[in-house]
């Protein structure tokens, strides 16, 4: 909103009751208070040439000398700005920034902005932008050990955050549950906002994604849903599995997603499996997922698990024994934030017996969850003992060259089960059928979710196979 000099003296007529001598006392009464709040670097650089414009039934307005100050505080410090002005005046509960004509700042946002953005944020302020942003401030790319199971992923996602990767658009992380694609997400936008704080960056679930768009629906604010998203310049959508059979959903993000992507934005997406694997999703939403960059997130290798238990017992300021971190990198192979889990057990039981605590201590401690993680070790080579036993075939013909469909078929369906029982990659998946490619898996896992919706008695089959398997 811009304001000329001439609506800034209306509106100082309608709060004649105030007085303008009031308002100086009240502007200076909220200064203090937030130059203690925010700083008094900040403050003086957004609002020093601010001043108090009024209240009118219960709102504030503050008026700044250009829309780059306008931007700036809307996004960075309302709340701030609306609890010091609250203690001034009782009973304010909004306040409006607006722009003054008048005004000795007056160019356009970019041409201030630049010579004071050349400058990256300091540690405080990048936290604060970072959670008004959607962003946990301790998902890091400082704190994310890289090992051969990440290292394309990581090194995709710092290209990105620097802008290096141009292609990268969208770039698509997935991976299994707990393998640190929400992280690697969260360490982008961070990183992003330290080198660049005028992005304007968004994180959000796809859940709350949907949530928000069927509320917006609900109460007609449509326009202003979309207003938000299509005009973020980093959008960060976690968990895009999540638009699975959502159709409307679906159509919105599709615009969404074209809109950023033809103005050239970045989006970064995650998902629990392969874009082409979401079942229950477009084909135009897939292709577009996978118009940039794919890369996946593997389980990390023993010594990538034991650098994580180190690296998190350092910033914890732990200490724990360096044979129960290798006991624990031996039995929880699978997911890094059960890791992280078995690690604060163990931590809390030492802190509060106030001893460190032996191998053997530990196994009792921690004997669900090491059960749990023994019957999740399902392997590719289980799987297909157990498919060729259901099917009654000999084991080699889950790796052979031959072709008839009552051998071909189970074949396919024990790389289903393979792609959704285990954490290997379509390319271990093929190795371990005879040398085939990874097409051939995709292939097959896209053969078999056909036929579980044609063929009646096969998810049944299916389903009996994986209980065996758990067992
Ligand atoms: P996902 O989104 O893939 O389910 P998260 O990103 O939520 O997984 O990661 C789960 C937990 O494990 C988080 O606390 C995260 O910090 C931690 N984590 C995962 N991978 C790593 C890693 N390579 N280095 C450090 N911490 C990690
Ligand atoms: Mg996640």
């Amino acid at each position: 909103m811009k304001l000329g000099k001439n609506v800034v003296a209306v509106k100082e007529t309608q709060d004649e009751a105030r007085g303008s001598v009031h308002d100086e006392d009240a502007w200076k009464q909220i200064s203090d208070m937030l130059s203690k709040s925010i700083g008094g670097d900040a403050f003086q650089r957004w609002f020093g040439a601010a001043s108090w414009g009024g209240t009118l039934n219960g709102q504030g307005t503050v008026i700044v000398p250009g829309e780059i100050h306008q931007v700036w505080i809307e996004t960075n410090y309302l709340p701030e700005l609306l609890l010091a002005a609250g203690q001034a005046h009782e009973g304010l509960h909004k306040i409006t920034i607006v722009v003054t004509e008048a005004s000795p700042v007056n160019g356009s946002a970019s041409e201030v902005l630049e010579p004071m953005l050349r400058k990256e944020l300091p540690g405080d302020l990048l936290d604060k932008r970072a959670t008004a942003a959607g962003l946990n401030p301790s998902f890091t790319f400082d704190n994310f050990v890289v090992g051969g199971n990440s290292q394309f992923a990581h090194a995709a996602c710092e290209a990105v955050a620097a802008k290096r990767g141009v292609g990268y658009n969208p770039l698509f992380i997935h991976g299994g549950c707990g393998l640190g694609k929400t992280h690697l997400m969260h360490a982008i936008g961070r990183e992003i906002l330290r080198r660049r704080p005028d992005c304007r960056v968004i994180y959000l679930t796809c859940e709350k994604f949907t949530n928000e768009f069927i509320e917006a629906i609900r109460k007609g604010e449509i326009e202003k849903f979309r207003r938000r998203y299509r005009s973020s310049d980093v959008l960060l959508i976690d968990d895009v599995q999540f638009l699975a059979g959502k159709e409307r959903s679906q159509e919105e993000f599709f615009h969404t997603f074209n809109t950023l992507l033809d103005g050239r934005n970045q989006v970064v997406l995650t998902s629990d499996r392969p874009a082409c694997e979401i079942k229950s999703i477009e084909p135009r939403l897939i292709s577009r997922f996978e118009c940039g960059l794919a890369v996946e997130l593997q389980p990390p290798q023993i010594e990538t698990r034991i650098a994580i238990l180190r690296k998190k017992t350092a910033e914890w300021k732990v200490s724990v024994e360096e044979s129960v971190l290798l006991f624990l990198a031996e039995k929880i192979r699978s997911n890094v934030r059960r890791l992280e889990g078995a690690l604060v057990r163990v931590a809390t039981f030492a802190s509060l017996a106030g001893e460190s605590v032996s191998v053997q201590k530990v196994e009792h401690l921690l004997r669900d969850f090491i059960q749990e993680e023994a019957s999740r070790q399902v392997t590719i080579d289980g799987i297909q003992r157990a498919v060729a036993e259901t099917f009654d075939l000999r084991l080699a013909d889950m790796i052979s060259r031959r072709r008839p469909a009552s051998i071909a078929f189970p074949r396919q369906i024990a790389m289903y089960l393979s792609r959704s029982l285990t954490h290997n990659s379509l390319v271990e998946i093929g190795e371990n059928f005879g040398g085939r490619d990874h097409g051939t898996v995709i292939h097959a896992c896209k053969k078999v979710a056909a036929e579980l919706e044609m063929q009646p008695g096969l998810r049944e089959r299916i389903e009996r196979i994986e209980q065996q398997l758990r067992r």
